[in-house]
């Protein structure tokens, strides 16, 4: 089944908002098995939405759109559909009694633009939207099965995952099913080089993808059956789990800070921060994730030397001699915010992020880390990139030391 996505919006077509509908929808058809082979996006403009339509009702099984069915006049979508069909756009009344409701509830009182959100071209199956007031729709389109969703990424989610998934269930596509590896220690080429071979043996493919500093490995097969592909998926994962070593850190949906933050609940043991030169970055990626009261106790950001003396009992006499970022300082940053926030564990960072502010013996993207617990442990890097990229590196090495220390593995 070739399937394909549609997004509609002039604020799209102009770059004023990324289309991230559009990979989204295109990832989650790929997922469940359907062949995405084209993306499309116009303008709010009736002929060109009635090309889009017909290109795709001609060419494709399957299309998803979103966009459009706003209040608002430049909110065509349901009306290009209607004229291509040749159908009267009719109005819903249960949608209509919906939509006025919940525009009373917001306070407000419902006007001829809300209710315009209740046409649908006649003979479509409505969609409701519990997140928001634009129903969708479903129709036929040329040949293809065509769905109409809300622009708001929040709202189509929900409604792709509610009407249109279990309608897909039915329309023959190729059973797919997909492993994603979560990595972080080796640079995307290293990681391909791991896994040569791994493609033919298995009979699978393989996507990358770099969300910086972590690289994410999907091993996707298509099989006769669903049963089938979900064997293959699993076989070549774990053989690529155990080319890859310790860079795999989870499967599916969790990042390095979050598998990190898991595995410290785990052992029941808690953790502090001191940060320089990360300004609270660390207590940002491992707060993220919901739970982190379980083991996250506080993070101490000192910038200035009288904060970290202040704040992190740093002895004047170290900061002097050896200057803010050396490894003294680290460890004594580490050291100072596990005894203050009572922590088992504290990690602190200390560094040069640039992009100016670099000496010959101590550059741009010099980094000193250390861990403090029963014992302390310092480290240092020097990063490259931009200013934004060695903080992060940064409080990926961090972590990474702590991971280490947990797990008894050695350095990445
Ligand atoms: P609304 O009822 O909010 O008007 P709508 O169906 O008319 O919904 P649009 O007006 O096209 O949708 O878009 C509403 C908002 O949703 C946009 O301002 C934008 O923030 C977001 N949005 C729309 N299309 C996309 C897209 N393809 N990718 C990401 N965000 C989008
Ligand atoms: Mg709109």
């Amino acid at each position: 089944m070739s399937a394909a996505v549609l997004t509609i919006g002039t604020e799209l077509m102009r770059g004023e908002i990324v289309d991230t509908n559009a990979a989204w929808l295109a990832a989650e058809l790929s997922a469940v098995g359907f062949r995405v082979t084209r993306k499309l996006c116009v303008d709010d403009d009736h002929e060109r939405i009635q090309a889009a339509l017909a290109a795709l009702g001609a060419e494709h099984d399957l299309f998803v759109c979103t966009g459009g069915l706003g209040p608002t006049t430049d909110d065509i979508t349901a009306e290009c559909v209607a004229r291509f069909l040749e159908v009267p756009l009719e109005r819903d009344a249960p949608s209509l009694a919906r939509i006025r409701e919940r525009i009373v509830r917001a306070g407000r009182s419902p006007t001829a633009s809300n209710d315009k959100q209740a046409d649908f071209p006649r003979g479509a199956r409505v969609l409701p939207n519990e997140r928001g007031t634009a129903p969708g729709f479903a129709v036929e389109v040329g040949r293809a099965r065509a769905f109409f969703l809300p622009g708001v990424p929040t709202e189509m989610e929900a409604m792709f995952s509610i009407h249109v998934v279990p309608a897909l269930a039915g329309l023959p596509h190729d059973p797919a099913a997909q492993v994603v590896l979560r990595t972080f220690g080796l640079p995307e080429s290293g990681v391909n080089d791991l896994l040569a071979g791994i493609e033919t043996r298995f009979r699978v493919t393989l996507g990358y993808r770099a969300r910086f500093p972590e690289v994410d490995v999907k091993v996707f097969a298509r099989r006769d059956d669903g049963a089938s592909a979900e064997r293959a998926a699993r076989k070549a994962a774990d053989a690529a789990r155990e080319a890859l070593g310790s860079a795999v850190f989870a499967e599916g949906d969790v990042g390095y800070p979050e598998a990190l933050g898991r595995l410290l609940v785990e052992r029941g043991v808690t953790l502090g921060l001191a940060e320089s030169c990360t300004g609270g970055l660390l207590a940002e990626l491992l707060t993220r994730a919901p739970g982190s009261s379980r083991f996250f106790l506080g993070s101490l950001v000192t910038y200035a030397n009288e904060a970290k003396q202040a704040v992190l009992q740093v002895p004047p006499a170290l900061l002097e001699r050896y200057g803010a970022v050396s490894e003294e300082v680290a460890r004594s940053m580490a050291e100072g915010a596990r005894r203050v926030l009572r922590a088992d564990y504290a990690l602190a960072v200390t560094g040069i992020a640039g992009p100016g502010g670099g000496s010959d013996d101590k550059p741009v993207g010099l980094v000193h880390y250390a861990l403090a617990g029963e014992m302390t442990t310092a480290r240092q890097r020097i990063f490259s990139g931009t200013r934004i990229q060695v903080r992060r590196r940064a409080a990926y090495a961090a972590l990474a030391l702590l991971r280490e220390h947990l797990l008894g593995e050695p350095p990445a």
